[in-house]
């Protein structure tokens, strides 16, 4: 009997250390997610994002360990460069980093690439925003670190003035829930807004970016689990 005990002890402490990709749930609200619009609550007005993105910042760019698939190419902004209000909270911008295939999906389709700003407030929480990008014109704000991409793990290169103002779409009406990290903890209560435009990157770019990351470097999407996704992007959203 206390043989058994003990196995299935060790049988518990096996599943809490595994990682996600052996099949344990860590969690019921997690991200990414399909984006089903004839499911989503759309509302005219959500409330105003106040971005404070700055005309230039310097950031350094790190790959996180390609080829794997929870790597990517991490740009890193200096701390007060540049942040975001949002219903009275301010939530600084920490980095962004791409995936390729695109994460979120929109009513099943993915997007070639997709971008995650990540941002924290002083208590902790976290917000992030995503940008689906499309293959189209060159992105000339991307272009200088897409030409300069760090392309072995740990190595990191330093990029100056990257106009993070002009990273996102003109219209920056959006689809937001709640969910969690993409990557190991996969930490939940983190508030995702993806823009219901994307932006555009050359067919060069896109092959820069996934000569590092052969296999891809995006999670699956995950269940909604009764979880509401509001948006005030327009029952037409992303094919305005
Ligand atoms: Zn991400």
């Amino acid at each position: 009997m206390s043989v058994c005990v003990a196995t299935l002890a060790l049988a518990a402490a096996v599943a809490a250390a595994a990682p996600a990709s052996s099949g344990v749930d860590p969690g019921s609200a997690q991200s990414p997610i399909d984006l089903r619009r004839s499911e989503v609550t759309f509302v005219k007005h959500l409330p105003t994002i106040r971005f404070a993105y700055p005309r230039k910042a310097d950031v350094t760019l790190n790959n996180t360990g390609s080829p794997g698939e929870e790597a990517t190419v991490r740009a890193e902004v200096p701390a007060g460069a540049a942040s975001i209000t949002l219903s009275g909270t301010t939530y600084a911008l920490q980095q962004f980093h791409w995936h390729t295939l695109s994460e979120h999906e929109i009513d099943g389709r993915r997007s070639p690439m997709e971008m995650h700003l990540v941002h924290s407030a002083s208590d902790g929480s976290l917000l992030v925003i995503g940008v689906l990008i499309e293959q189209g014109r060159a992105n000339r704000v991307l272009a200088r670190i897409f030409d300069a991409l760090p392309e072995t793990a740990g190595e990191t290169r330093p990029v100056t003035g990257v106009r993070i103002d002009d990273l996102l779409p003109d219209d920056v009406s959006s689809y937001r829930y709640t969910g969690s990290l993409t990557t190991p903890p996969f930490t939940e209560g983190v508030r995702w807004i993806v823009l219901a435009h994307p932006i555009t990157l050359s067919k060069h770019q896109i092959q820069a970016f996934r000569e590092l990351f052969e296999d891809g470097n995006s999670r699956e999407v995950q269940p909604l689990n009764g979880r509401k996704v509001f948006s005030d992007a327009g029952r037409r959203g992303h094919d305005d």
